[in-house]
């Protein structure tokens, strides 16, 4: 079986693969360009969140059998396309759990006690001590949107630091002691903190938007470790300068990477490009499950 990975994944998955007899060709930095002319031969994508599958690629890759997404979400492939042409779309949804709800809760502490902009305040060389008071997290309210594997982890993790977890989900999450599940405008008037962790989709796409942030608490802190898209981003700018966002920790953008940096002229944005599942263990975890996943495939009986 022909490989062909598209996005960095671990040295080991690699290994692992050829040892198992695939052969795997790493072209990690492929262009979209490159990538239409290269794929015909291949029966195996791998792809993390760089490379997009949209129909042009599923229409010059005529042998693909299987394309693996080392992470979660899936948006950055045509799936019913695929799966029309016989393509199998598979993914590792666990794998980066724990580095995602880690991130948000930095981004929490982050946003709490101003670390970041007290850091460049220190590198200008300044010694601006009464700039930079926070508040505590402890008996803070968190609204989680989306109280699936991520959201869930971070709730245990809020929970334990003495937060009271409001928890919104557009399907039925059974109870759990460290979460009350809300309902949305409930969440909104209530939360000091607001992470959100759902997909991006045509019901989600924009579901953070004006009507929403004027019904948040005054002086808010949102967290988006999820899909750019999720929040818009300009009824976020005008949330902030009119004062109802006291700030904003982005990982995640509407157009990656950024282009429009309007948002990071605010001093209360603080952000990162897409790193959520970047951790050692995780990266450590999504290749030996693309790996696991490969292996299996490569050995399935002929149809
Ligand atoms: P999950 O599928 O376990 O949970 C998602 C939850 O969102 C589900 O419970 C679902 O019912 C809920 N949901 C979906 N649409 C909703 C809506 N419109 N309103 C309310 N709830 C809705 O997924 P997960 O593993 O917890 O991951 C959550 C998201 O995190 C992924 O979809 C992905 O977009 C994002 N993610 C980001 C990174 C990153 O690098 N920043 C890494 C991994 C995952």
């Amino acid at each position: 079986m022909k490989v062909l990975v598209c996005d960095s994944i671990s040295p080991r998955a690699v290994e692992r693969m050829s040892k198992a007899g695939l052969e795997v060709d790493v072209d990690d930095k492929i262009t979209p360009e490159a990538l239409l002319e290269k794929i015909g031969p291949y029966d195996a994508m791998v792809v993390r969140s760089r490379t997009k599958v949209r129909k042009p690629v599923i229409d010059c890759a005529t042998n693909l059998k299987v394309v693996v997404r080392g992470g979660v979400g899936v948006d950055n492939i045509d799936v019913e396309y695929a799966e029309s042409k016989g393509i199998r779309i598979l993914n590792t949804p666990g794998a980066s759990t724990h580095a995602v709800a880690e991130l948000a809760l930095a981004y929490m502490f982050a946003l709490a006690r101003p670390v970041v902009q007290a850091t460049e305040s220190m590198r200008a060389g300044l010694w601006e001590k009464s700039k930079f008071e926070g508040i505590e997290i402890a008996g803070k309210v968190l609204g989680i949107i989306g109280m699936g594997r991520i959201g869930q982890a971070l709730a245990q993790r809020a929970a334990a630091l003495g937060m009271l977890v409001l928890g919104y989900d557009s399907r039925t999450v059974g109870a759990a002691p460290y979460m009350h599940m809300v309902e949305m405008d409930e969440l909104l008037e209530k939360a000091d903190f607001i992470s959100l962790h759902i997909p991006l989709t045509e019901q989600s796409k924009h579901l953070i938007n004006a009507e929403m942030f004027a019904k948040m608490k005054q002086g808010v802190r949102i967290v988006d470790c999820a899909r750019g898209g999720v929040i818009d981003e300009s009824a976020l700018y005008d949330a902030i300068v009119a004062g109802k966002v006291a700030g904003a920790a982005l990982d995640v953008f509407e157009n990656e990477p950024l282009t429009d940096r309007k948002l990071f002229e605010l001093p209360q944005v603080i952000g990162s490009p897409h790193i959520g599942a970047s951790t050692k263990e995780a990266t450590g975890r999504i290749g030996d499950e693309v790996a696991d996943l490969l292996i299996g495939v490569s050995q399935e009986p002929c149809s």
